[in-house]
């Protein structure tokens, strides 16, 4: 049986085997760990592996998993992923050390306003929709630099880059020119903003991709932890 810690270590060269591809670096692909719907335990292994970034999608959990966690384990980074409502700001703002999922500007406001002044800024991506599919979250890409320079005036948050989920089951081909026109754009948004240094992007199955495609940060949760059992929730 693998662990999560083997796991974790093959996610971890399969990062690194991505970067060396693209003549990257690994240490410039960060590894979020997804931890939504499972256990405080297998978030608890993964630290004892060493790994200090988790990904949490649905605010209750994330509170709860937080509150539990972060007295003895106050070295987690840990980054909200998921879609969320302007009335569920606060727990984001207040626990939270990034907010990858900021698509209007509404949001930003309200987590700038309920970031607590004893913390250091909230860490913010702006999710880009960058699939052709209609109902997808994220800012068009053509709204993209009107909501960064309004980040960027808010004090109590840090504008950090961009983040995307590719159109699920599209071929290779379309896969790749979303991937590089999302690359293009957070090229364009690291040279107006020094504070851009990230594109949170890749996951399970398309994490050498998006390294190929300049990802500083895959998101991977299943290929860590397991298949997810929703009916848990
Ligand atoms: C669940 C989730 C992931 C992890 O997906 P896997 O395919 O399990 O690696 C990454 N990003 C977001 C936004 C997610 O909701």
């Amino acid at each position: 049986m693998t662990t999560i810690t083997d796991r974790l270590a093959i996610a971890q060269s399969r990062i690194a085997q991505a970067a060396q591809n693209s003549s990257r670096r690994a240490e410039d692909v960060q590894l979020l760990a997804v931890s939504k719907t499972k256990p405080n335990s297998q978030i608890i292994e993964a630290y004892h592996a060493g790994q200090r970034r988790f990904g949490e999608n649905y605010v209750q959990e994330g509170e709860s998993k937080i509150n539990a966690l972060s007295q003895e384990f106050p070295d987690i980074e840990w980054h909200f992923i998921g879609p969320l409502q302007s009335n569920k700001t606060k727990v984001v703002a207040t626990l939270f050390d990034w907010m990858h999922t900021v698509d209007r500007e509404k949001i930003a406001q309200r987590l700038n306003e309920q970031r607590p002044e004893s913390k250091l800024p909230l860490n913010i991506c702006i999710q880009v929709n960058i699939s052709q599919e209609a109902n997808k979250s994220g800012t068009e890409a053509k709204e993209v630099f009107a909501l960064a320079e309004k980040i960027a005036r808010l004090p109590n948050l840090t504008l950090r880059g961009l983040m995307a989920i590719p159109s699920a089951d599209v071929d290779e081909q379309t896969a790749t020119q979303e991937l590089a026109a999302l690359q293009s754009l957070y090229q364009q948004l690291a040279e107006r903003f020094d504070s851009v240094d990230t594109l949170s992007v890749g996951m399970s199955n398309d994490l050498e991709l998006a390294v190929a495609h300049g990802s500083t940060m895959v998101r991977i949760g299943s290929a860590i932890f397991g298949e997810r059992d929703y009916t848990k929730v």
